[in-house]
């Protein structure tokens, strides 16, 4: 049986990666691949990844189409590949917010097709084809965000193209994801841009090269795609809110304690968020 035909449509950052990833391994995939940007096209072509580069139409010919494109975009990219694919193959992603994606990809995709929700858990603060790495993915987790429509055998060949990367597999639903997500992830993003604002719009001047690794560690994600983290934020609102909320009400307990002078309190506070970091 020949080898499955890849479809990756987006060859930035985590399209790339996942073209270079797979190439040249035994039974490697046929790659071909398709991005509005002729630029990046040509890096890929010029980096040997691509069998083919093709349009939008003929990527919906691929067994497996993997949507990498900014979330925003997804929701529209996927309803038009979707009503392309052929009855036995799968359309799948790696958008950062899961729940409008898959349901919009449930909805769009043709009779006897299947779409699988995925999200690979590895990036870095660079896009684009030229921050691109054949091992982003290796020893790192790709979530698998099954529905009620996705058969076994569907949901199995979206796993099996995440561990040709050396990526290991996680299932989980998509609410579940964008409601841990919003904690793990997005959180955190946010309060790193917020502390990083909150220096920038100081009146006094705060010398940031005299940095120490406090605050260097700390924003180090706050230097990410802000046009990527604008659309992740919008797509996962609801859940966001919540989170930011929850942080406050945890704020405004820390603040209290060095309002009152608690030292006891304090050490509990400190001592309880470290046997939580120490556990990762
Ligand atoms: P990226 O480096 O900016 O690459 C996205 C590529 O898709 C760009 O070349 C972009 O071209 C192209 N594109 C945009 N809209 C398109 C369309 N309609 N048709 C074809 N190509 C299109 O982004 P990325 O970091 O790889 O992120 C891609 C996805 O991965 C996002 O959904 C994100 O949530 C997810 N993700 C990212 C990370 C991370 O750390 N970066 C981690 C896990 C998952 P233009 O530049 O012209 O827009």
């Amino acid at each position: 049986m020949n080898a499955e035909r890849i479809g990756i449509a987006g060859l930035g950052l985590i399209g790339g990666s996942l073209a270079l990833s797979l190439k040249g391994k035994p039974g490697a995939p046929e790659i071909w691949g398709y991005d509005r940007r002729k630029e990046t096209v040509r890096l890929a072509r010029e980096g040997g990844v691509l069998a083919r580069a093709c349009t939008e139409a003929e990527i919906a010919t691929c067994d497996i189409v993997v949507v990498c494109v900014p979330v925003i975009r997804s929701v529209d990219l996927i309803c038009r590949i979707g009503k392309r694919m052929r009855p036995g193959t799968v359309l799948t992603d790696v958008g950062s917010v899961k729940s409008e994606i898959v349901s919009a990809g449930q909805k769009s995709v043709a009779s006897g097709a299947e779409f699988v929700g995925g999200h690979p858990i590895a990036g870095t603060e660079n896009s684009g084809y030229a921050a691109a790495d054949p091992f982003l993915f290796r020893g790192r987790t790709s979530v698998v965000t099954p529905s009620a429509k996705n058969s076994e055998s569907a949901l199995r060949r979206v796993e099996a193209l995440w561990r040709r990367t050396g990526a290991r597999v996680l299932r989980m639903d998509p609410e579940t994801h964008d409601h841990v997500f919003a904690y793990v992830s997005h959180l955190p993003h946010a309060v790193a841009y917020a502390l990083v604002h909150s220096v920038a719009t100081l009146d006094s001047r705060v010398p940031l090269g005299y940095s120490a690794g406090g605050f260097r560690d700390f924003t180090r994600i706050a230097s990410s795609n802000p046009e990527m983290w604008k659309d992740i934020v919008l797509q996962n609102r609801d859940e966001i809110l919540r989170a930011t909320e929850h942080y406050r009400r945890n704020f405004a307990q820390l603040e209290g304690l060095i309002r009152r002078g608690d030292a006891k309190g304090l050490l509990g506070y400190f001592r309880r968020a470290k046997r939580t970091r120490d556990r990762l």
